[in-house]
């Protein structure tokens, strides 16, 4: 789409939109910040939980709780960091007393998500339980049969390898829980290693052909294209 700097920048515009976002009127009246989501901007890998809980609103940033603090051991054994990441959320305000994101909240923010899906241009995108996955797979099945298996997506222009997994947060207290969804990052690596997913051919732009004597004027002129030029394409 563009370098990383200017995804980066367009992003930043994406950021600067949703700090006023005020589509969903409870949420707007009852969140303290918008939490937009954070990390590297040009990831590989990037996590989509479901909401902003009591901390991540205090803060801004996602996944500062207890969740967060998981989320960080679990990335950290397989030794990346919050740097290397970016992790937003399907929802970027709070549902007040932490209820289940709505229907229509969730159809109101999506474009946010998507828009970041575009610009940071992630290889991988690992969904933090159902409403990540339900949302991204456009598709209602759970958690539960789907987790701890890839899938090549595309999501609006591009194509990830979609990975979903259990939510931290269900995870804190079940070991059996924090089990599998150990196992399932333990695979995250090797995802990370895969050839990046094949991009669907962009749409032809239209292009008005000019009149041939103009045509073969510019021929004439061309200069030869250098050996180092031809390298880059
Ligand atoms: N749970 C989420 O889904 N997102 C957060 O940011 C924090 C907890």
């Amino acid at each position: 789409m563009g370098t990383a700097a200017e995804r980066r920048e367009e992003l930043k515009a994406v950021w600067h939109q949703a700090q006023a976002c005020t589509k969903c009127p409870q949420l707007a009246a009852t969140r303290q910040t918008v939490v937009f989501g954070s990390g590297n901007a040009d990831a590989d890998l990037m996590f989509v939980g479901e909401a902003p809980g009591a901390n991540e609103d205090k803060q801004g940033l996602p996944f500062v709780g207890q969740a967060g603090r998981l989320l960080d051991t679990l990335l950290s054994e397989i030794g990346l960091s919050r740097e290397d990441v970016f992790v937003a959320n399907v929802l970027k305000c709070r549902p007040p007393g932490n209820r289940d994101p709505l229907p229509q909240e969730i159809d109101a923010c999506q474009d946010y998500l998507f828009r970041q899906l575009e610009l940071i241009e992630p290889r991988v995108v690992c969904t933090l339980g159902n409403f990540a996955t339900k949302l991204l797979r456009g598709d209602p099945t759970g958690i539960t049969r789907l987790h701890g298996r890839e899938e090549l997506r595309q999501i609006g222009p591009r194509r990830v390898r979609l990975y979903p997994i259990y939510h931290p947060a269900a995870a804190l207290y079940t070991p059996k829980m924090l089990e599998t969804l150990r196992e399932d990052f333990g695979r995250l690596p090797g995802l990370l290693a895969l050839d990046p997913p094949e991009q669907p051919e962009p749409a032809p732009e239209l292009v008005i052909p000019e009149p041939e004597i103009a045509v073969a004027a510019a021929e004439d002129e061309r200069e030869p294209e250098p050996a180092a030029q031809l390298g880059l394409f």
